[in-house]
């Protein structure tokens, strides 16, 4: 028998949900949820553009951004109104149907990127996952190499999610340990080294996958003609060159693709993250006609990949970036950024790497952990997260205007002072 439903008493309970403040709702996360996350000490009840407001009415700027799936900030009006015009329509049919949202959405994003083909997925991990099967089978396919045999070179220090084949070519412990045994077929080079990636790819090679820069490892930006000589190497050894773009593209470079900062196409690129507006999980794999015209029906799929409210979603955001408009924003801003982390070298910051509006910072280690730096910074009314150690990573909304980046960089000063 079903339990019956208790209206009244769920909805009791509602209302004094909430009127429960930001400690106790904290406390009340502890016994009942994963505890995979160590959250900075807010509770967020409300966003706007760049704002973000807590359970007792705080206002913090926000300078994460969802890691950058908020790179068109909260709540963005166009972004809503997509989404609210779809929900009255319709919002899954599963792929066993066509529906009416789909093909304006691969055929603008395919526009967008220069590429032939979209294959949608939902999240970034699954386009990685995706643009592995992708790459594997081109080179049964297409490339020739024997049945079980294909490889394929990663850097070190890289994030692409957290799947079991994923954190199988992750070279960060923490992600990897007690999650064995491990999906074979990688090979690990160093980063921004051209060398190792030749002698680690040979004729079983199916595809080279990179972050055109390495977000998570804090930032990374290569030398200068790294991303030319990887697609230059890919293609004179006859394997793809897969850019993972899921926290790099869509405007936060001040292009459109990281990769674009040199004059690179890759075959295959992997979006995600802000492709879903910060509304929905929208992530899609892109590339050449040749390339994913290797999958046949039955082959790979997803039950919401590719749903009509992602697909409205994900077209308002293609939308949004053909305008030109956040990409120019990033670029303009980002110079104001870079001026304003130059002039705390030496206060405290001991370096930095930045392009567009995203940024890495290396705090002095004596001035407390990355951890530590955040929680300052929250204190100050802004939100932002460490990576690694001593390094917090910025990365706000496109949308934020030079006076609150002004603020954000002089809470970084108070925090560090
Ligand atoms: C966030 C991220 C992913 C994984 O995306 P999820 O949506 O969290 O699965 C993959 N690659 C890069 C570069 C990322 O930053």
């Amino acid at each position: 028998m079903t339990a019956p439903v208790r209206t009244e008493d769920s909805q009791g309970d509602r209302g004094s949900r909430e009127t429960r403040g930001s400690q106790e709702l904290i406390r009340a996360e502890e016994p009942v949820l994963a505890h995979n996350y160590h959250p900075l000490p807010v509770v967020v009840a409300r966003a706007e553009g760049t704002w973000v407001e807590d359970v007792e009415g705080r206002r913090y700027l926000d300078m994460l951004a969802g890691y950058s799936a908020l790179n068109f900030g909260h709540r963005h009006p166009a972004l809503i109104e997509a989404a609210h015009r779809q929900l009255d329509r319709l919002t899954l049919t599963s792929r066993a149907f066509h529906n009416d949202r789909l093909a304006e959405f691969a055929e603008r994003l395919a526009a967008l990127t220069g590429m032939d083909m979209v294959l949608p997925m939902n999240t970034g991990a699954e386009a990685v996952e995706s643009g592995v099967k992708v790459a594997r089978k081109w080179a049964y396919d297409v490339k020739g190499v024997p049945a079980d045999r294909a490889t394929i070179v990663v850097a070190a220090d890289n994030f692409h999610g957290r799947t079991t084949t994923i954190v199988s070519f992750s070279t960060d412990e923490t992600a990897r340990a007690g999650f064995g045994p491990f999906t074979p077929g990688f090979r690990v080079v160093p980063y921004n080294d051209l060398a190792a990636m030749e002698a680690a790819v040979d004729e079983t090679t199916a595809a080279v996958l990179i972050e055109p820069i390495q977000g998570e490892a804090g930032v990374i930006i290569p030398d200068d003609g790294y991303l030319a000589g990887v697609r230059e190497l890919t293609r004179r050894k006859g394997c793809l060159f897969i850019a993972d773009e899921i926290q790099s593209g869509l405007g936060r470079t001040g292009r459109t693709l990281a990769v674009e900062h040199e004059p690179v196409v890759p075959d295959v690129l992997l979006l995600g993250k802000a492709l879903g507006g910060g509304i929905v999980p929208v992530s899609a794999v892109v590339g050449r006609r040749d390339v994913l015209g290797v999958l046949h029906p039955g082959e790979h799929g997803s039950t919401f990949g590719g749903n009509p409210l992602a697909a409205a979603v994900g077209t308002a955001v293609v939308e949004l970036l053909e305008t030109g408009e956040f990409q120019r924003r990033a670029a303009e801003l980002g110079v104001i950024l870079r001026a304003g982390l130059t002039g705390l070298v030496g206060k405290g910051v001991v370096g930095f790497r930045s392009r567009g509006l995203w940024a890495g910072v290396d705090i002095d280690p004596a001035l407390g952990t990355g951890r530590e730096i955040s929680e300052r910074l929250m204190r100050e009314g802004v939100l932002a997260k460490d990576t690694h150690g001593s390094t917090i990573r910025l990365a706000p909304p496109l949308t934020i205007t030079a006076e609150e980046l002004a603020g954000a960089l002089a809470a970084l000063e108070k925090a560090l002072g």
